[in-house]
């Protein structure tokens, strides 16, 4: 029986990146996740997810994804493939501006930073962007250095380059016992009849974190959000420059969308709100009527020449959300061997680049100059999400 340094459980970008960054260290890797990779129902598993260096004014997000920018780069570079396309990211601003906002501290940071995102008043939106209502935005800001990541194909594309580095990919296994002696991980267990031998796991299992290990129940759940693509009538109002990635007062709605996909050929929104708790294994995971009528009703108002376009495809996507909102990476206080990298809270996927690294060094005892706030923690049950792009109608 094969020993291995360290097992990851869940290939969706949690764990591929685990697996590259600790192959990269010379250790010997197993991969595991049921059903095929990328696995359909793995909110990694996508066309196209938002990279924004926009935190409000949290600068330390900010600074991660600035960092992360710079590595997607690197990968389009190092695949010869796009898989992250700098579109740019447009904030756009219903009420007078309050300078408080999710927008305005977004904007000062991005100067601070040195960045010169652009501020747009209604008629420069209208001019510059006509996929939006006129009127139906106060302001906006523009920024160039953000965009969107097809993350499907991200998963797909690590993955192949981390089994090249020799990382051995077992799908169709499903972790279902960690077996320790004396406290101490010796072997993961599968649904399928599998034991990986081994004296490290890393659970990186997304949704199903808090089922896997029951005693995360109280400080992160499963939650499922609605996901919209639409098939445009007038395509060219929705391609980039005219429509880059943008988030339509999201704080006050959750609405975001990006602009007409280069391979699929359609426009996706999707709301980044408080979603409805989902059981992954027994609760159905659809967009449900009153989804539909908020949506359309979203676009009457806002995005009218999309209002009466086929809706192509529906899906409610689970986010792992820890009740604070920041993410879950952190050695296990009571099992040696075990470590939790999960929670990704509907924001991990822009990390990417730079989530391997900090996973493996957490993994491996170290510390990380990212990783103080994703520490194990005890959260009150009323302790409410942080992260400011959010929209909170508890
Ligand atoms: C609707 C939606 C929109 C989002 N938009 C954005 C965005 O615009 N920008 C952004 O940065 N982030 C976004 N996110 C968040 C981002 O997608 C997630 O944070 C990230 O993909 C989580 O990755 P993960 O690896 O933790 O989970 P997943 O991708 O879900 O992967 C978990 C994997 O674990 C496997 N698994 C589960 N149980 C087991 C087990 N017992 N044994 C083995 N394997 C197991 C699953 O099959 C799956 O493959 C969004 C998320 C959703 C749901």
């Amino acid at each position: 029986m094969k020993h291995y340094d360290f097992i990851v459980v869940g290939a969706g970008i949690f764990g591929v990146t685990a697996a590259l960054a600790l192959r990269q260290r010379k250790y010997m890797v197993g991969l595991l996740n049921p059903g095929d990779i990328p696995h359909p129902l793995a909110a990694s598993t996508d066309i196209s997810k938002a990279v924004r260096m926009e935190y409000g004014a949290d600068l330390e997000y900010m600074d991660m994804v600035e960092e992360a920018i710079d590595g997607w780069q690197a990968w389009n570079e190092q695949f010869g493939d796009t898989l992250y396309h700098e579109a740019g990211f447009l904030m756009l601003c219903k009420h007078e501006a309050d300078r408080q906002t999710f927008e305005w501290s977004s904007y000062r940071n991005l100067i601070r930073k040195g960045y010169r995102p652009e501020h747009l008043d209604d008629a420069a939106i209208r001019q510059r962007f006509p996929a939006f209502a006129s009127g139906a935005y106060r302001e906006a800001f523009f920024n160039p250095r953000a965009g969107f990541a097809e993350s499907g194909r991200v998963v797909r594309t690590l993955l192949a380059y981390a089994a090249e580095l020799g990382v051995d990919v077992h799908p169709r296994h499903t972790a279902s016992r960690f077996e320790c002696t004396g406290g101490r991980l010796t072997a993961v267990h599968t649904l399928e009849g599998g034991r990986f031998d081994t004296g490290q796991a890393v659970v990186c299992a997304g949704a199903y974190t808090p089922y896997l290990l029951p005693e995360l129940k109280p400080f992160m759940k499963s939650t499922g959000h609605p996901v919209f693509h639409i098939k445009p009538r007038r395509p060219d109002l929705f391609t980039i420059p005219n429509l880059p990635v943008f988030a339509a007062d999201i704080s006050n709605t959750g609405w975001y969308g990006f602009p007409l996909h280069p391979r699929e050929g359609v426009v996706k929104i999707a709301n980044h709100g408080i979603g409805l708790e989902i059981d992954p294994d027994h609760d159905e995971r659809v967009v449900t009527a009153a989804d539909m009528r908020a949506f359309r009703e979203f676009l009457r108002e806002n995005m009218p020449a999309l209002a009466e376009d086929p809706v192509v495809f529906t899906r409610r996507c689970l986010y792992s959300d820890t009740l604070d909102g920041h993410f879950w990476i952190d050695r296990h206080p009571e099992i040696t061997g075990l470590t939790v990298a999960a929670g990704g809270s509907g924001h991990a996927l822009k990390m990417a680049p730079a989530l391997g690294d900090m996973i493996a060094t957490v993994a491996e005892g170290g510390d990380h100059r990212w990783a103080a706030r994703h520490r194990w923690r005890v959260l009150k049950p009323e302790t409410r999400q942080v992260e400011e792009a959010r929209y909170k109608k508890y």
